[in-house]
């Protein structure tokens, strides 16, 4: 494991201050960080390492001026059990109690969990072996030629096809959330954007536009409209513990449909007002411009039968909230 120096926050705006070296990573829950740490699986690992953990009062979940407030220190389990959540929110406490195990989720924080690192294989890989697209100017992406099953089938950003594999940030795009940053209020959209020009650098590793010095503050989920209803269906190939292969986050009013897919591109692919009046229909458009990857070595390697499951997943999500 690389050797880190070891600092601790007493505010989310400190932690931002230590961070500006550009040369630190916070630490929450540690579950992805620490990983990361022993897996050595990047040249842009951090040298000193900034326990959030300690801040006072970054764990909450309230409702509170039109809008569910969690704050970015709340482990993933309270999100997942929370009676508020359940009742208005539901895709997200759903997404929350499909992350991981409950081990990982009484540790994991809210806030790690949309900061968390991309989970290809290759990116992950030990040492590393593979000096992907994402860590290396002018890498390559090994899944466009390799293994894809853990792979985008919309494209990707800069040639990388590593997907989003947070389950609560599509989600959090599906039902509109804002995010609180020691810097700005992100709408959850732009916050999952990649940061292509960024490849090759400790900020191109990230599954969000965050700069290095920015901190998250707080979630903000906006009150949904009477007869809202939401959801999140989640298909992996590990039942008790894995990543999604693919995910759909799906909140439906008024006959339209927001849903977002997650595991399927680098950031939540967001589909907007989609017709929900028929489940299968709203399946076949947003899958419409799916493009899945096929090994030009190996033809039988290829992710395409995930769109096949992402159509089952908006069409399952539909008809569960009729
Ligand atoms: C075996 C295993 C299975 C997993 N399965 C899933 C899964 O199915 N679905 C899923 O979504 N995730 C999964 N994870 C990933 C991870 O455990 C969770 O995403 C967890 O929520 C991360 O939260 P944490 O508090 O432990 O983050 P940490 O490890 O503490 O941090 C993760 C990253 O986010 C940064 N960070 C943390 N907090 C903040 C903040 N407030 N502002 C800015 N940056 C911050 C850290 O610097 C670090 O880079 C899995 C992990 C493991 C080890």
């Amino acid at each position: 494991m690389k050797d880190v120096k070891y600092a601790a926050a007493k505010s989310f705006e400190e932690a931002a201050a230590l961070l500006a070296d550009g040369k630190s990573a916070l630490l929450a829950g540690g579950t992805d960080l620490v990983y990361g740490l022993k897996g050595m699986h990047t040249p842009n690992l951090p040298d000193t390492v900034i326990d959030i953990k300690r801040i006072p009062n970054a764990a909450y979940i309230k409702e509170e001026g039109g809008f569910l407030k969690i704050g970015a220190l709340t482990k993933l389990t309270d999100i997942a059990e929370s009676d508020v959540v359940k009742k208005n929110y539901a895709a997200l406490a759903e997404a929350a109690k499909l992350v991981a195990s409950p081990e990982l989720r009484n540790m994991g924080t809210i806030g790690g969990n949309i900061c968390q690192k991309p989970r290809c294989i290759y990116y992950r890989n030990e040492f590393n072996h593979f000096p992907c697209a994402r860590k290396v100017k002018g890498g390559t992406c090994y899944a466009i030629s390799g293994v894809c099953r853990y792979h985008s089938i919309f494209g990707g950003v800069g040639g990388c096809m590593a997907v989003c594999p947070s389950d609560t940030a599509p989600a959090l795009v599906a039902l509109g959330a804002k995010i609180v940053t020691t810097k700005k209020t992100w709408e959850a959209a732009d916050f999952f954007k990649v940061q292509n020009k960024e490849f090759g650098t400790a900020r191109g590793e990230q599954i969000n536009a965050l700069d290095l010095d920015e901190v998250v503050k707080e979630i903000q989920v906006p009150t949904p409209a009477a007869g809202t209803k939401s959801t999140y269906k989640k298909w992996a190939f590990r039942k008790a513990i894995d990543f999604p292969q693919v995910s759909a986050a799906v909140v439906v009013a008024g006959g339209k449909a927001q849903i977002a897919l997650g595991g399927v591109y680098n950031e939540p692919k967001f589909f907007a007002d989609v017709d929900a009046s028929d489940a299968a229909k709203a399946a076949d458009t947003v899958l419409a411009k799916a493009n899945p990857l096929t090994s030009p070595q190996k033809r039988n390697n290829t992710n395409k039968y995930k769109v096949q499951i992402a159509k089952t997943m908006v069409k399952r999500a539909i008809e569960g909230l009729k």
